[in-house]
């Protein structure tokens, strides 16, 4: 039984790991801004705990990580909106707050384990992209790039520590995560958007001419990735993507969602610009090498995209 305190225990992401901790008989403490309604199933547990709070609080932060034996840190701002809108709150909370508690961490001698993204490789033209491939940016004029920017020197600093001081640590790149709780409706990432879209019988807006590419892995395959390698002593101080290397068009994408959902709306192409307005960029394909995670772990996803939407859209179809 371990002491692990999880940041953005409320979240998406989050909420899946306590429940897999706790299901694993460790003790866990989530903290996170967001209310609880996620995490609402586990509160009775005793050996759960919930603080709703921010974790720039440094003062909260050293209080709870004393005698903890490892920390999640998955707590930040990853909503592309935000990353144009309000750069610095993104740097505060994904930079300044996570090398912080790194540091604290170090202090304490507890394993970190860092969500970081598929953001890191920027708009390198080369996929698949493998863990040591280059990140290939725009200036720093685009703000879009503060997220990716930030995620990746959180990952330098805890090559540092390692290097320098023996601080134990395993980072996650994650490409397009989905499920049930992702976001709440019309927020956040592609899926959420689309789904309050067609949930509603509105027209689906996809950006630029939809050719653009991501991956997408359910939360379930994910999570099962992540606690194995968080307690594999042989994936220590490295770095993993998480993924699937399916890649789909953001308009196949929706035709997909369309067609498992019985769907009825149509589809309105909307340039970038009018959404985002300036410092935006999009990232025209983004798919992972995920050899290295298959053989580190022996994993592979079982969820194709087909069950995995359909999961996903059973629960925000029940929840409205
Ligand atoms: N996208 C879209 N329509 C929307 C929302 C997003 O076409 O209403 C596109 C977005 O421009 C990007 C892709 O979907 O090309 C994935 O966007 P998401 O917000 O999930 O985040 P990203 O993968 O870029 O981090």
């Amino acid at each position: 039984m371990k002491k692990i305190l999880v940041t953005g225990g409320a979240g998406f992401l989050g909420s899946y790991i306590c429940e897999e901790l706790l299901k694993k008989g460790h003790r866990v403490t989530a903290i996170d801004m967001a209310d609880g309604k996620k995490i609402e199933h586990l509160v009775s547990d005793k050996k759960f705990t919930f603080i709703q709070d921010s974790v720039c609080d440094l003062s909260l932060m050293k209080h709870q990580m004393k005698d903890m034996d490892m920390i999640f840190h998955l707590a930040a701002i990853a909503d592309p909106l935000k990353y144009v809108t309000n750069p610095l709150n993104v740097m505060e909370v994904d930079l300044l707050a996570a090398i912080n508690i790194f540091k604290i961490a170090a202090e304490n001698k507890m394993k970190i384990v860092f969500s970081s993204t598929s953001e890191v490789f920027g708009r390198n033209k080369d996929v698949p992209w493998s863990e040591d491939d280059d990140r290939v940016l725009g200036a720093t004029s685009i703000n879009r790039w503060c997220y990716s920017t930030s995620k990746a020197a959180c990952e330098h600093y805890l090559f540092a520590l390692h290097k320098e001081e023996r601080v134990p640590f395993i980072i996650y790149r994650f490409f397009n995560v989905y499920g049930p709780k992702l976001d709440d409706l019309g927020h956040g990432r592609v899926v959420s958007i689309f789904l309050k879209q067609f949930l509603n019988g509105e027209d689906i807006t996809v950006h630029g001419d939809g050719k653009q590419t991501r991956t997408f892995i359910y939360v379930d395959d994910a999570i099962d990735a992540v606690i194995k390698l968080a307690f594999y002593k042989k994936a220590e101080n490295q770095v993993f993507n998480i993924g699937t290397p399916r890649e789909y068009s953001m308009y196949e994408f929706a035709k997909i969602m369309k067609k498992v959902g019985g769907f009825k709306s149509k589809f309105k192409f909307i340039e970038h610009k009018k959404v985002f307005g300036k410092g935006y960029e999009d990232i025209p394909r983004r798919v992972p090498d995920t050899t290295k995670v298959k053989k580190c772990i022996n994993w592979r996803p079982k969820i194709s995209i087909e069950e995995g939407l359909k999961r996903t859209i059973e629960y925000y179809r029940n929840r409205k």
